[in-house]
């Protein structure tokens, strides 16, 4: 860990602003962290909490002094976390299964300890999750917050994307994390001890997010459940229409259930299969993320037009922020499998 600057592998041109922006006292009150699923923003949002407060009063967190330790323990008394995770906490299980979206409640809570003094620490860090599901009330509340912050208050937002959020992006200093090379993956995994040439393929497969790979080692089933999932997929495009809509029914209900993220990670392997399949249409093959099955990719490309595999590319993109955007999950999910092409 020491070689990388604040701990974290990667995002380094954010660290460095970051740290820049401490040096000269040109700190943001509100920051935006934006990226897919698994690639390090609440590893960010946690190391700048940290840098904030530092008893060493440096320009990033030492990871060691009591209030490094304590926030990393999420046992900070200025360091709040909000989120779909803690809106849902205290719920009977059906009823957290049905939530959609950050109500105004949560804003609420939030901010009602917004206006206190920090209790020890320098600064007041307040990190919200999910911030693309803002609904448009609680979003309203968090506009305010956004434009008269207490002097003494960091705003930390983490969202999956942007484009939902735009009079809250113009407010907050935007970090967009990028996913990370494939080396870069594959040797932070042979770090841990993972052998090279799995090391290799979990890093082609995580499409550079490496908190997904290394969440992928800790639990080997997953690793089974998606070459299982991966292989549904495929061939569903095979079968007839109505194995299509079995599959939409089915994910539907989990989404329904409270399985949201399983539905985007189908959504999301589905895409990267299909993202190959443009690659190796369009002789770009050494870019694939499934570098185990290219004879399978070289076999199918070879099945479609290129329009036709870059369309459906695009389409599997939108279903999934059709889905964010509390779109009908058996009407998106049908929609999807009836545009496969033939
Ligand atoms: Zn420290």
């Amino acid at each position: 860990m020491s070689n990388h600057p604040w701990g974290i592998v990667g995002h380094e041109w954010a660290v460095a602003q970051l740290a820049q922006s401490m040096r000269s006292g040109s700190v943001a009150h509100a920051y935006l962290l934006s990226g897919v699923a698994g690639i390090g923003k609440t590893l960010l949002a946690l190391r700048l909490a940290q840098a904030l407060n530092c008893r060493t009063g440096q320009d990033g967190p030492c990871l060691n002094c009591s209030v490094c330790r304590r926030m990393e323990r999420g046992h900070h008394p200025d360091l709040r976390i909000a989120g779909m995770a803690t809106q849902a906490a205290g719920l009977k299980a059906e009823d957290a299964a049905r939530q959609k979206e950050l109500k105004i409640g949560t804003v609420r809570e939030w901010q009602r300890d917004i206006n206190l003094r920090p209790y020890e620490a320098q600064r007041r860090i307040f990190i919200l999750h999910d911030a693309e599901r803002l609904n448009e009330e609680a979003s309203n509340a968090m506009l305010k917050t956004l434009e008269e912050p207490p002097p003494y208050a960091t705003l930390i937002l983490v969202a999956h994307s942007t484009e939902l959020l735009q009079t809250i992006v113009s407010r907050c200093r935007l970090l967009r994390l990028r996913p990370l090379p494939r080396h870069q993956v594959a040797s932070t995994l042979e770090e841990r001890g993972v052998p090279a040439e799995r090391a290799a393929l979990l890093a082609a497969w995580s499409g550079g997010r490496l908190g997904w790979a290394l969440q992928l080692i800790e639990q080997p089933d997953n690793l089974a459940r998606r070459e299982e999932q991966l292989g549904e997929l495929i061939a569903l495009h095979g079968q007839t229409a109505s194995a299509g809509m079995r599959w939409a029914e089915q994910r539907a209900k989990e989404y329904r259930t409270g399985e949201q993220e399983s539905v985007f990670a189908w959504l999301e392997l589905w895409q990267s299969w299909w993202r190959d399949l443009l690659l190796t249409a369009a002789g770009y093959a050494e870019g694939v993320i499934n570098v185990d099955r290219r004879p399978e990719l070289e076999r199918a490309a070879a099945r479609y037009a290129l329009p036709a595999i870059h369309r459906f590319t695009t389409r599997i993109g939108q279903a999934a922020q059709q889905l964010r955007e509390n779109g009908n999950p058996q009407l998106v999910l049908e929609q999807i499998v009836l545009q496969i092409p033939r």
